[in-house]
């Protein structure tokens, strides 16, 4: 038996559709437009908005009060993708990946490619059929360099003057979101990172009272898949006193042995000691897991030789600021299709919602 949604509580409905709405919305590094719209459009009226050059959003309550120490949410709006390089003369179409993808996940996948009048034209990742490989060809892995998008494009001149699609144009995974209620799952593209922009969103939306010892600022920051881009400018406008990185991260469940899993699935958001980029402070990573502990909110703890994040940035900001990185278990991140549970997701929202209500200036400092 499934116990899906033992966190189920105010909010959930309201969660699923906006999970939704950013999973669905294209938005690969550098053309996040419609990640920051979605996002404006569910706030409403009761925040101060702003937006930079580089497309990161800025969000202020106007019940923060501004006199205490600020507290820095990130979550990145950008989702790996691809850009078109050139155009070949048979009309496929050449790319560079932006972002983190393993090439033996894209063939024969579905991708959308904005044209110049921006519209999304449908397009496939070619795959070879088996009639035509040769044995060597079965045996050797791919290569991003030497496949193309085929969008059923006769020649160059066609792809030019019928499709409207020129080099430099932004390529998603064309996936669309599902939702299993009765089982809480959630299957989608794009759950690195619009799983972390939908807790920050329900977190600002929802829970931002008055009796926060905390000025909250919201932030979902660009072109984190590019290596840390918009953090590196957003970090310095909101200068904050300590952060909260809200990730989805890797699963590793349907990989690891058991007693090496740190991100399963329905085993609750994860928090990292440390991975490739940073390491968290421990003062504030010893106080989040206390929090977790007191208020039976189930958690995993990571150690990571790989991965990076937008917190390594934020902690080596001015005199270092504490920071800890919550993620919600995501299988088969940086692929088309992603799955992730609402019991992970609402147990994030959660526990970062706990360590806001408890978190005040002088333990801030302790930290
Ligand atoms: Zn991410």
């Amino acid at each position: 038996m499934v116990t899906a949604g033992k966190y189920i509580v105010e909010g959930y409905v309201d969660s699923v559709k906006i999970i939704e709405k950013l999973s669905n919305a294209p938005g690969v590094s550098g053309f996040e437009d419609a990640v920051v719209q979605t996002a404006v459009n569910y706030l409403g009226k009761s925040f101060e908005l702003e937006e930079d050059r580089i497309r990161n959003l800025f969000i202020h309550h106007s019940l923060s009060k501004k006199n205490l120490p600020k507290v820095m949410l990130d979550a990145h709006s950008d989702e790996v993708g691809f850009m078109i390089q050139s155009i070949n003369n048979n009309g496929t179409l050449k790319f560079l990946p932006l972002g983190g993808w393993n090439p033996q996940a894209l063939s024969a996948h579905a991708v959308k490619i904005r044209n110049t009048k921006g519209n999304w034209i449908q397009g496939v990742v070619a795959s070879k059929p088996t009639h035509f490989l040769t044995p060597d060809e079965i045996k050797k892995p791919l290569d991003i360099s030497t496949m193309v998008i085929d969008i059923g494009a006769t020649s160059k001149q066609e792809t030019a003057e019928l499709f409207h699609i020129k080099i430099g144009a932004p390529v998603v995974p064309d996936v669309k979101f599902s939702h299993d209620e009765k089982k809480g799952l959630l299957f989608g593209k794009a759950f690195d990172d619009r799983l972390g922009c939908a807790a920050l969103l329900e977190v600002m939306k929802h829970h931002i009272k008055k009796d926060l010892k905390l000025d909250v600022y919201g932030v979902l920051s660009s072109q984190e898949e590019l290596g840390l881009r918009g953090v590196n400018v957003s970090v310095r406008k909101i200068k904050p006193d300590i952060a909260i990185v809200l990730e989805g991260t890797p699963a590793d469940d349907t990989f690891n042995s058991n007693d090496a899993v740190q991100a399963g699935l329905r085993k609750g958001p994860q928090i990292r000691h440390m991975d490739k980029s940073m390491l968290s402070n421990p003062r504030f990573v010893k106080f989040a897991i206390d929090i977790a502990e007191k208020n039976k909110i189930p958690f995993q703890e990571a150690v990571r030789s790989g991965g990076g994040n937008n917190g390594s940035v934020i902690t080596l900001h001015d005199r270092s600021v504490p920071t800890i990185t919550l993620g919600i278990p995501v299988r088969y991140i940086h692929s088309h299709n992603c799955i992730a549970t609402m019991e992970d997701f609402n147990n994030m929202v959660k526990w970062c919602v706990e360590i806001l209500k408890n978190l005040n200036p002088d333990m801030i400092e302790s930290f």
